[in-house]
């Protein structure tokens, strides 16, 4: 394996080479592409393209052996077991919206329970609220502290034997919060529960391994981890994909079609019904080859630098407010806050005419919003290619908006 080091891993992005004065920020929205990915993707539709599992014509098995190819990597990634537990989707929020229907509509009755946290994204809640009114069934909800964290004092007394579903995120899209994922797997499993983690803000930072945390479902997008956009992955242990329906139908999930009933494909096509994202898989893949060419490692210890890196030229500022865990190894590579009396949209306005792209709003987490009292936050988030002069960057722009603003 080789050993990445800063200017290699920079000299990787393309946008970022184009775009000499960006300072991009906004990874935890979606990171920017490596060359390889897109290489990757180019080469696939200028000599490899073809449908897949239809065609017996070389083109077309091998591009069934590269997208198959991909499902073994996703495995490997997360340590399952078998390829069919690998499931892939648009992304998370389409993951998500696959395990309510597929798993909840046949294994949810009514008056059951399902459970998830304050600190949801919104995909880790619409989707839920179809099922259970549909259902006759209960939404409940864990609390957070003003940290973002799932209280853990809380885990025994929201999750009871009526509990059916617990789907909760391993970190908080818009604070940054670690969410203490072991214990609420522990408590759901004690009754019965299956448990879904939201891994968008948590794969493409730090390995997950679905055995070691005996995960029953983890969902994430590509388009977080330098793969493309509408891509990504559901793990299911195969026992309970095996009691799940199909989501969507059509060609490519069936094995029989007769004029009034039909037989399905085995798990895990009868998941993927249609076409799917060829190159977006084949892409995908590509940007999971990329992580593991750097590393978990170094991924992790980079980022974290940066986190610590920003918090405490932040943390430096006057009028400023940081939200989320005090204790940086609690938090992922993200950051949000506030500069006293300016609209975070206001901020990010100025920003944006220093090149400085971060995002501001309620990050797709109302609830959470709600909860700390806050209608929006600024965030920064980052990723391998960012650098401490964008986060120098960063704060000289800041004090500027404090002065003209403030
Ligand atoms: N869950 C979390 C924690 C996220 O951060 C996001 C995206 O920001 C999603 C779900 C939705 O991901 P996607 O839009 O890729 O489906």
């Amino acid at each position: 394996m080789m050993k990445a080091t800063k200017a290699w891993v920079e000299a990787q992005f393309p946008l970022i080479r184009h775009h000499a004065s960006l300072v991009y920020l906004d990874s935890a929205a979606t990171t920017q592409k490596p060359d390889q990915v897109i290489n990757r993707i180019s080469k696939y539709n200028r000599q490899e393209h073809a449908n897949i599992h239809r065609g017996v014509y070389d083109l077309s098995q091998k591009a069934t052996t590269a997208y198959d190819q991909v499902r073994q990597q996703v495995k490997y990634l997360i340590s399952a077991r078998r390829d069919e537990e690998i499931i892939f989707t648009k992304g998370t929020t389409e993951s998500l919206n696959l395990i309510a229907y597929s798993y909840g509509m046949p294994m949810l009755s009514e008056g059951d329970e399902v459970v998830l946290s304050i600190a949801e994204h919104h995909s880790n809640i619409l989707p839920w609220q179809q099922l259970v009114k549909n259902k006759k069934a209960v939404l409940k909800y864990l609390p957070v502290d003003i940290e973002g964290r799932i209280m853990e004092s809380a885990i025994d007394t929201v999750i009871t034997e009526k509990t059916k579903i617990v789907s909760v995120t391993m970190v908080s899209n818009a604070f940054g919060t670690l969410q203490p994922i072991a214990s609420i797997i522990k408590r759901a499993h004690e009754v019965g529960a299956v448990v879904v983690l939201d891994g968008a803000q948590s794969v493409p930072h730090k390995k997950v391994d679905v055995k070691a945390l005996d995960a029953d479902f983890l969902v994430f997008s590509s388009h977080k981890m330098f793969g493309p956009t509408g891509v990504g992955a559901l793990y299911g242990k195969y026992e309970l994909l095996e009691k799940m329906m199909p989501y969507q139908t059509g060609g490519d999930m069936i094995e029989y079609v007769e004029e009034q009933t039909s037989t399905f494909a085995p798990i895990p096509q009868c998941f993927e019904a249609g076409t799917p994202n060829i190159e977006g898989i084949i892409g995908f893949g590509e940007a999971i080859r990329f992580i593991e060419q750097i590393g978990y490692d170094f991924i992790y210890k980079e980022e974290m630098r940066l986190t610590k890196y920003a918090y405490d030229q932040l943390s430096h500022l006057s009028h400023i407010q940081i939200y989320g865990p005090l204790n940086i190894e609690d938090r992922g590579p993200v950051i949000s806050f506030n500069v006293e009396d300016v609209h975070p949209h206001d901020i990010t306005t100025i920003l944006d005419q220093d090149h400085i792209a971060i995002r501001a709003g309620h990050h797709c987490a109302q609830l959470l919003m709600k909860r700390i009292g806050l209608p929006s936050t600024c965030r920064v988030s980052f990723a391998i290619y960012n650098t401490t002069e964008d986060i120098d960057q960063l704060i000289e722009s800041l004090k500027k908006v404090r002065k003209w603003l403030g």
